[in-house]
């Protein structure tokens, strides 16, 4: 399956939409080649890889965005923050503790809510919301909202927000969590201290029309105090004291207490660990990474150099589903016709990417 330097855009374009029909394979318009006058094989390439979605284009890498020169501006800590975050930690730790003498019961219902919580961000706010790379119909979207509250990390609209913004202006002051500051600041500091004044100014830039127009998300983001306090806190704790007579306190410490802390750490090493340590076998030039471990804490989301280079692709990964529960959930959805439109990269654009800017760790397999 190598791909033939001479070969013209317009023969790559049909071969690459004739082999692959399983899903929405990326390609370009055709239109947009004809427009390149049968241009270089290097430029229709650049178009095939970003033309995808045309109603989305604010998760797209912006190299040009540089840090502004000067000193930088003083750290502001939301100290309530970081007393409510300590203190949950501390909960988390005292359940560790506890965890040997719950119930069966609590046990799997604490690993239940965790897959749960986790499909809200990585099905829902990730892969749908953030990066439209897939389309879903209502009965699944209730669903990823309810999940999404489950998981409390911020409401979809505004987790949506900066992770565009991260995509777009990654490794930069404009990143929220931008990883050049540092493991503990892009895995929890960045959410205990005031947003750095370049976030602000690019992420009020951002084109995020989409999500103000979902009714939905808006009726999540009006609600969400309450909501987040009966289905991250209240709902996880009462289920197992009232139906299998758990203690109130194992209830709190592990399925609340513990069960939360996980998740958030697993969601964080996403732009912690995986924007730090592994290969980058798709693009040397940014900074994620390829993190196995972070995948399997993290439901398939640690794919993070394929997912950084193409962002549009449903699966986060060249793969499907090898260690990706996500891919996994998200194709089972469209079985049942509730998921439709996965947006797919092409074997031909990856390599085609992989032998332009990749690592040279590359295994093809
Ligand atoms: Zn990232
Ligand atoms: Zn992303």
């Amino acid at each position: 399956q190598h791909l033939r330097a001479e070969m013209p855009a317009h023969l790559l374009q049909e071969e690459m939409s004739s082999s692959y029909t399983t899903t929405t394979t990326i390609t370009a318009p055709p239109s947009k080649i004809l427009q390149n006058g049968g241009g270089k094989l290097e430029k229709a390439l650049l178009h095939l890889e970003e033309d995808i979605r045309p109603e989305m284009k604010d998760d797209i890498y912006d190299p040009t965005y540089k840090d502004k020169e000067g000193p930088r501006p003083k750290t502001v800590y939301v100290w309530r923050n970081i007393i409510l975050m300590s203190l949950l930690h501390l909960g988390a730790l005292y359940g560790i503790t506890l965890v040997p003498t719950c119930k069966l019961y609590t046990w799997l219902w604490g690993v239940f809510y965790y897959f749960m919580s986790a499909l809200g961000i990585t099905a829902g706010a990730h892969r749908l919301w953030s990066h439209r790379t897939y389309k879903a119909r209502l009965p699944l979207r209730v669903f990823l909202v309810i999940a999404n509250t489950m998981a409390f990390q911020n409401d979809i609209f505004e987790w949506a927000r900066d992770h565009r913004v991260h995509h777009k202006f990654s490794e930069t002051d404009a990143d929220p969590h931008n990883s050049r500051r540092g493991f503990f600041f892009s895995h929890v500091g960045w959410l205990l201290v005031r947003k750095h004044p370049a976030v602000k100014e690019k992420g009020g830039l951002l084109d995020l029309s989409d999500l103000k127009a979902e009714k939905m998300l808006m009726f999540q983001r009006k609600y969400y105090k309450p909501a987040i306090l009966l289905m991250c806190f209240i709902l996880p704790t009462l289920v197992p004291w009232y139906f299998w007579g758990e203690t109130f306190k194992h209830s709190l410490f592990v399925a609340t207490f513990l069960r939360y802390t996980i998740v958030l750490n697993a969601t964080w090493l996403v732009n912690s660990a995986a924007h730090l340590y592994g290969y980058r076998p798709y693009d040397k030039n940014i900074g994620p990474r390829e993190n196995i471990l972070v995948s399997l804490g993290a439901a398939g989301e640690g794919f993070h150099n394929y997912h950084h280079s193409f962002p549009y692709d449903y699966a986060t990964s060249e793969y499907r589903w090898h260690i990706n529960f996500t891919t996994f959930f998200i194709d089972c959805m469209a079985a049942l016709g509730l998921a439709y439109d996965r947006k797919k990269v092409s074997k031909a654009a990856i390599l085609a990417r992989v032998k332009r800017t990749g690592d040279g760790s590359y295994k093809s397999g």
